[in-house]
This record gives structure tokens, sequence and C-alpha cells, in this order.
């Protein structure tokens, strides 16, 4: 079949050329759903198996040079290596912990940077995945929100954490039984739900059987509870949902994740009870912060058990991780322990998040990345040479 060379006009949307590389004008393919994907073919009067074969070598191989996409004839990958690209996040630093936990410090095409974090057990890896540059949340225990630069991550941004960890860890092609990221979580700076229409991309793009093929089983989104979007994450997407609670009283709710202001505990609790996949199979986790002498006591832990009534659930418990200049202290072990016990005993698991990273400020609440003061100095510089 004779298959036109195409000539093609780089006329990609603004946000696309904003995912390449600065003053790298070529079409970023990374990001793109199958529906994009398809598009862009048909603009290049390509047919839509070209976009099946482009869907296999960038995520389910990894490839990130046309050239060596051996099905596609060698004039068209020429032709498109002229116009088009897959992106990879530059590697700003890379800290692995003393237990093994691994930390990333994306900088993304337009200076700011992000975090991403990967965290090895033994029979499996998770990958803590970002979804904003910052957060708007405030909420007063978490380090991210003390960051004042925030935007949404692109698709784009969104997978390409996901893809860059891959190139680093060998784990190409996707879905091999030895891979070592085993499943993600949407639970890096950001909050999810604030950017769904992107990480709806991204996680379609992570979940597509074709590609990077990761179920949604091993998915995870955590939220503070952004109503507007929580029904709808459900139905399209359907990954496992976390929240997080922190508090069974709206008055300290209120304080700890000033959002509750807007979305209530009953409220969020209501639409956990209505979210898709609260089965028993799927259930919901509940997450909580364990502060000291702030949420921590064993009345707080019958309040909690008696709030989530009726849901399927389990409760993580995570100790508190300091950050520089937080004002808050971990619970004692046997504080934790006896509120687990009473969480238990009413018929919900209740692991304790085991921290990991603190010594990179790399576990929950820890992530701060440097945007911000890059801002400053590139300000100074600007002034500089003014
Ligand atoms: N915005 C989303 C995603 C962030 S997930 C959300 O809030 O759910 C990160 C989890 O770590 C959240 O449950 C968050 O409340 C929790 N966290 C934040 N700061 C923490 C800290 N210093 N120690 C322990 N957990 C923290």
């Amino acid at each position: 079949m004779a298959e036109p060379t195409p000539r093609l006009a780089p006329t990609a949307p603004s946000s696309q050329l904003l995912a390449a590389g600065q003053n790298d004008y070529r079409i970023d393919l990374l990001g793109l759903g199958r529906d994009a994907l398809i598009a862009e073919m048909a603009r290049l009067s390509l047919p839509r198996f070209r976009a099946d074969q482009l869907w296999h070598w960038i995520y389910h191989r990894g490839v990130t040079d046309f050239n060596a996409m051996t099905t596609l004839a060698k004039p068209l990958r020429m032709a498109l290596a002229e116009t088009h690209q897959i992106s990879r996040l530059a590697v700003s630093r890379r800290q692995e912990s003393d237990d093994g936990t691994i930390k990333w410090l994306f900088r993304l095409a337009d200076g700011n940077e992000i975090e991403t974090v990967f965290i090895p057990e033994d029979d499996r890896g998770t990958l803590c995945i970002s979804s904003q540059v910052g957060c708007t949340l405030n909420c007063h225990f978490c380090h991210t929100g003390t960051q004042r630069l925030v935007r949404n991550l692109t698709a784009g941004e969104i997978v390409g954490q996901l893809m860059a960890v891959f190139d680093d860890l060998s784990d190409w092609p996707s879905g091999r039984d030895d891979r070592y990221v085993t499943s993600i979580v949407m639970m890096g700076m950001g909050e999810p739900l604030y950017n769904y229409d992107n990480v709806r991309t991204a996680l379609k793009i992570i979940m597509d059987e074709a590609g990077i093929a990761l179920s949604r089983r091993r998915i995870t989104l955590s939220t503070t509870g952004i109503l507007p979007q929580m029904q709808a994450c459900g139905d399209e997407l359907a990954v496992n949902l976390a929240v997080s609670l922190h508090a069974v009283t709206d008055e300290l709710r209120d304080i700890l994740v000033p959002i509750n202001r807007k979305y209530p505990i009953a409220d969020v609790l209501q639409a956990c009870r209505e979210y898709p996949r609260a089965t028993n199979a799927r259930r919901i986790t509940f997450e909580y912060v364990m502060l000291k002498d702030v949420n921590d006591s064993p009345a707080d832990a019958e309040a909690l058990v008696k709030l989530i009534a009726g849901i399927p659930a389990k409760v993580n418990l995570i100790p508190f991780n300091p950050w520089p200049g937080s004002v808050y202290e971990t619970s004692s072990d046997a504080a934790i322990e006896a509120f687990a016990r009473v969480v238990m005993r009413a018929g919900y698991a209740s692991p304790v998040r085991k921290p990991r990273g603190r010594d990179i400020l790399a576990a929950c609440g820890q992530l701060k990345s440097a945007s911000e003061r890059l801002r400053r100095s590139q300000r100074q510089d600007q002034a500089e040479t003014a």
C-alpha cells in the first residue's frame, strides 16, 4: 500500500507546545489520549492503525526515538521526527533513602519542578505521583501546602513521571512479571481532583491495555473530598479511592484540612457511600494522620468508627512526618496502637503506614519543590539584566 509521506505542519494547540521542551516546537505526543492520538493521525492523513502502532511503541516499549519504530516505514519515521516528539521530564535531582525509597525532582518545560517517589517493598513497588505543582489546600500539617506557586500538571507531565521512572528502573516493556512498579498512588504534590480532566486523561493512558496496562485495581487516587469530581472519578475511572479524613469533628477538620469548610465531613462521607466502587471488594481507604494530642485519643477512634459505619473501608493510620518548621508532633507508638485496636475491634483493617524515605523528605506530606525559590532567583536574574 502506498502511503503518502506526510508533510507535517506543526499546528499543535499551545498546551502541547508548552509540554514540549523549551525552544522545541515539535508537537509532543506524550500525554495525548487514544482519541487525541487518532485525531492527530487523521490530521496528518494517516490511517488509524498508525495511532495503534505509535501507542505500542510509546507506552508499551517506552521508545522515544521515532527511528526505532521499526513497524513504521522509514520515510514516515523521518517525517514524524521532524515535526513531533515523545518528550521526557528532565531529572533535576535523584535521591535514594537508606530504606531504598527513591525521590526524583523533575524539571518541567517552564522551569517548575515536581517530585515523584518510588517506594519498594518485598513483593511490590509503589510509585507516588504528583498532580500539581504545589497545592492550594494548605492543610496545616502538610509541607506541600506551604508552597505558594501552584499550577495544574498537564496529562503529559502526569504520565511523564511514570515514564521517566520506568526509564530509570528499566521497567520497559511494560507489564513484565518482574517489573519494579506494580502500583501507583495519586498521593504526591497537589489535589488530583482539582486537576481532574488531566488526571483522567493520564490515568486512562496508564490503564490502557495495549500500553502501560496498569489495572485500575492497582491505582489509588487520594483526595480531601472534592465533591463535584468524586462521583465522576468513580464513574469514569473506577480507581481505588483514598480520602484524607484526619479528624472526626468539623471543628478540628476545619483547621487541619481547611477545604472542610466547603466540603464538610458528613458530605464527604455521603459521597463515599455513593462512590461507585465502594463494595466490600473495593474498600475506600480513609487516611488519618496521627498528630500527638490533637486527634489521636481512643475517644477519637471511637468517634471515627461511628462516622464511617456502613462504608466498606479500611483506615490507614499515617504517623505524622515532620518537616522544617512544622508545628505538630508524631503520636507515640502506644497511642497509634491503641487507636488501631479500637478501629480493628469495629471490624476495619487499620494498617499503620510505615514512614518511608523520611531522611530524604520523601514521606507523606514532606514533598515541596524548590519552584518558588527558583522563581525568585529567576526574577532576580531578570532584575539584574534589566
Ligand atoms: N491532596 C490529596 C493528595 C495528597 S496525598 C490528599 O490530601 O489526599 C498525601 C497524604 O499524606 C494525605 O492524606 C495527606 O493528608 C497526608 N499528609 C500530608 N502531610 C503529612 C505529614 N506531614 N505527615 C503524614 N501525612 C501527611
